[in-house]
């Protein structure tokens, strides 16, 4: 006979934070809701904030986070559960170790949050949820879906669409399609079905794109909601120096596009991604650090390493202060994640094996032409998302494949040519098969 109760688990990276909720079987799925607004991708570093209300008890959630606040500066190594207040009415909660986001602690209104501070509500951020037992892999088919992601919100403040685009289907297939309103739902105009988005068909293709960008200056801002980070991306000087060096008939890296020269954009199914930045299949894209900046008058002296990088933010005395609230948690001995240590927002993911290279969360990017910065990134997507197995025989499955599906869709829709890496891919199982 199938258990008639499930525990859910709302987890950060390092574990030091862990809340569970056990709800009858016959509740689920909980509602879920994405939210694209300027401030929920500076605060994520991801494309997107995604909740649901919290099914289990809230009286752990405020202890925590009341201990941490009442707590002296001094660091003692305590694990910690940080309040950022993202709006006059709405508090992020994350592990001050290891940066993930936890929940939205959110009020009716603003007046309400000094007067009645039990009346907050507690939301969870999908991305940290899991179901106990989940991570055996033993099944043989997928679970249920946990979450059913009832709409996209405020997706009108990314101009192109930010992740809406890929994501109408993440409930999988024969499930309801996600609803896209441009702001607060039932309050603003909504994207029909069927549409990716109006303002796509406006947008210079990926063509026409190539020809623009030779003229631009190319930097983007690398901004979290808080303003602890301030750092500038150089994608028109790498792109030009990336250009250069293919006229000289060098190797391109795998993360420039061999047209455009653009720095690829990814999309990432790994579970560590998605509990550190606390949402489903999270945004990448990849820059080598001699081509990132402080912002300000005084850009010079940026790491272009990630020893020195990782040195100089360890550094407790004459840390420089350009560097503002960046901070670091090494999820593995060889793996660094980078966030922002006042407002939790994701910022870089390093790996030692390739020292002069991040992966660089896009939902930081200020970029005038769109959330997906188009004009700097190229979004020719694999075909299949990278460490997809993470995803099979979980509740996100079936997420997994439509959101796969919809890239594709969009990849032919505005124009891109497959990328080399899958060409190649795709030559090698032709050779394989006609062997
Ligand atoms: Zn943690
Ligand atoms: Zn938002
Ligand atoms: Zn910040």
């Amino acid at each position: 006979m199938a258990t008639s109760t499930i525990t859910l688990k709302a987890q950060c990276l390092c574990r030091a934070q862990t809340f569970t909720a056990t709800v009858p079987v016959s509740s689920l799925p909980l509602k879920g809701s994405s939210c694209h607004c300027t401030s929920c991708r500076h605060v994520m570093g991801a494309l997107r904030s995604s909740d649901a209300v919290w099914p289990g008890p809230r009286e752990n959630i405020v202890t925590a986070a009341d201990a941490t606040a009442a707590a002296a500066k001094g660091d003692d190594g305590a694990p910690v559960l940080k309040r950022y207040a993202h709006s006059p009415r709405v508090n992020v909660l994350f592990c001050g170790r290891c940066g993930s986001g936890l929940f939205f602690e959110e009020w009716e209104n603003a007046d309400e949050v000094r007067q009645f501070p039990d009346k907050a509500s507690y939301l969870v951020f999908t991305g940290v949820l899991s179901v106990e037992g989940e991570q055996n892999k033993s099944q043989s088919s997928p679970l249920p879906p946990v979450v059913r992601f009832e709409d996209h919100m405020f997706v009108g403040d990314t101009l192109d669409g930010g992740a809406a685009c890929w994501l109408r289907g993440m409930n999988g297939e024969g499930q309801p399609a996600t609803r896209i309103w441009l702001g607060r739902r039932n309050k603003s105009e909504e994207v029909p079905l069927g549409t990716i988005w109006p303002a796509l068909e406006n947008q210079p293709t990926y063509e026409v794109n190539l020809k623009e960008v030779e003229v631009e200056k190319g930097t983007v801002p690398i901004r979290c909601h808080c303003g602890g980070i301030d750092l500038v991306l150089h994608a028109g000087e790498a792109q030009r120096e990336y250009a250069e060096k293919q006229r000289r008939g060098e190797e391109l890296p795998w993360f420039v596009d061999p047209v455009t020269h653009k720095l690829l954009g990814s999309l990432d199914a790994c579970d560590s991604c998605r509990i550190a930045g606390a949402s489903e299949v999270y945004t990448w894209t990849f820059a080598q650090l001699k081509y990132i900046s402080f912002a300000g008058a005084d850009p010079c002296g940026f790491p272009e390493n990630t020893t020195q990088l990782r040195a100089a933010i360890s550094t407790k005395e004459s840390r420089d202060p350009r560097f503002g609230e960046i901070s670091f948690y090494a999820s593995s001995s060889d793996v660094q994640r980078y966030f922002c240590g006042r407002c939790s927002a994701t910022l870089f993911y390093a790996v030692d094996e390739r020292p002069d290279i991040v992966d660089v969360a896009v939902g930081l990017l200020d970029s005038p032409d769109g959330a997906r910065a188009e004009s700097a990134l190229a979004w020719s997507f694999v075909k299949k998302m990278g460490s997809r197995n993470d995803m099979i025989a979980t509740w996100r499955e079936g997420m997994l494949y439509a959101v796969e599906k919809e890239l594709e869709e969009f990849r032919i829709g505005r124009g891109y040519p497959k990328s080399w890496r899958r060409i190649a891919l795709e030559q090698a199982e032709e050779a394989a098969k006609s062997q």
